[in-house]
């Protein structure tokens, strides 16, 4: 199936969804699962604010896709969430790996800890194991739906719930929970008992591969357990492209 960039659209396709995101999270992917049915998956690691988003998706979309990245690094409690999504909702996750070649190699060449060694090789492995297999789960959609918000980091003070994904080929990209504070996020999951990772509740506010996470004290920078021992200015590895070029370099 060719891709339906948001270009070859309609001019107006962000206009209507921004209008749509006014009535709420719900509202804007009732929307977009119309606009694009098929042709539109939500990107889930599992974190807090994903399976608020599955728990929505899935009670909207008639054909609710949702895809994840398996890095091959990612700690035991992510898979146990992941089945008990799967069950909850009775869903299929397309599941993205890496390239083996690439992965075999990466590891044969810099051994599997490869990240601890300085910026560039980490940015080199996320490379190999999130941005290429998100270039191929992208393939084929017009649209896209994240869990970014607002509140995460400054970086993120401008995003919006609807924008063009230029890094993508000009997919339209949704971020349904852009204004959500976190206490949103807490409040959904236990008032809709939706299925969370164990993590959460062991000090991990966000939760990426698991030898580049670590927990963080009560207070401290939701996402300063990430990539910890490297500058605050070169964590991002490529998945959230616009906002590290708008704005100072940050990923989820
Ligand atoms: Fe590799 Fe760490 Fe990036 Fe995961 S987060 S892809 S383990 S560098």
């Amino acid at each position: 199936m060719a891709t339906e960039v948001v270009g070859t659209l309609d001019s107006t396709i962000v206009e209507q969804g921004l209008e749509e995101a006014k009535g709420g999270p719900e509202r804007l992917l009732r929307w977009a699962d119309a606009r694009f049915t098929g042709r539109i998956a939500l990107a889930s690691s599992f974190g807090a604010e994903d399976v608020v988003l599955i728990d929505l998706w899935c009670q909207v979309a008639r054909l609710p896709r949702v895809f994840t990245l398996d890095t091959g690094r990612l700690p035991g409690e992510t898979y146990d969430l992941m089945e008990r999504i799967r069950a909850r909702y009775d869903l299929e996750v397309d599941v993205f790996f890496p390239q083996a070649r690439e992965a075999e190699g990466l590891v044969r060449e810099h051994g599997p800890d490869l990240f601890y060694q300085g910026v560039e090789l980490r940015r080199l492995c996320c490379h190999v194991r999130k941005v290429e297999p998100l270039t191929r789960a992208l393939a084929g959609l017009s649209a896209w739906i994240c869990g970014l918000r607002r509140e995460q980091a400054p970086t993120r003070s401008r995003l919006q719930a609807v924008e063009v994904d230029d890094a993508h080929g000009g997919l339209l990209k949704l971020n349904p929970l852009a204004d959500w504070t976190t206490e949103d996020v807490w409040a959904y999951i236990r008032s809709h008992q939706v299925p969370y990772n164990a993590l959460h509740d062991q000090g991990y506010p966000s939760i990426g591969c698991a030898p580049c996470t670590r927990a963080v004290q009560p207070g401290q920078d939701i996402r300063s357990g990430r990539w910890w021992w490297e500058n605050p200015e070169t964590k991002e590895c490529g998945l959230h492209v616009k906002e590290q070029h708008e704005h100072e370099p940050r990923t989820k």
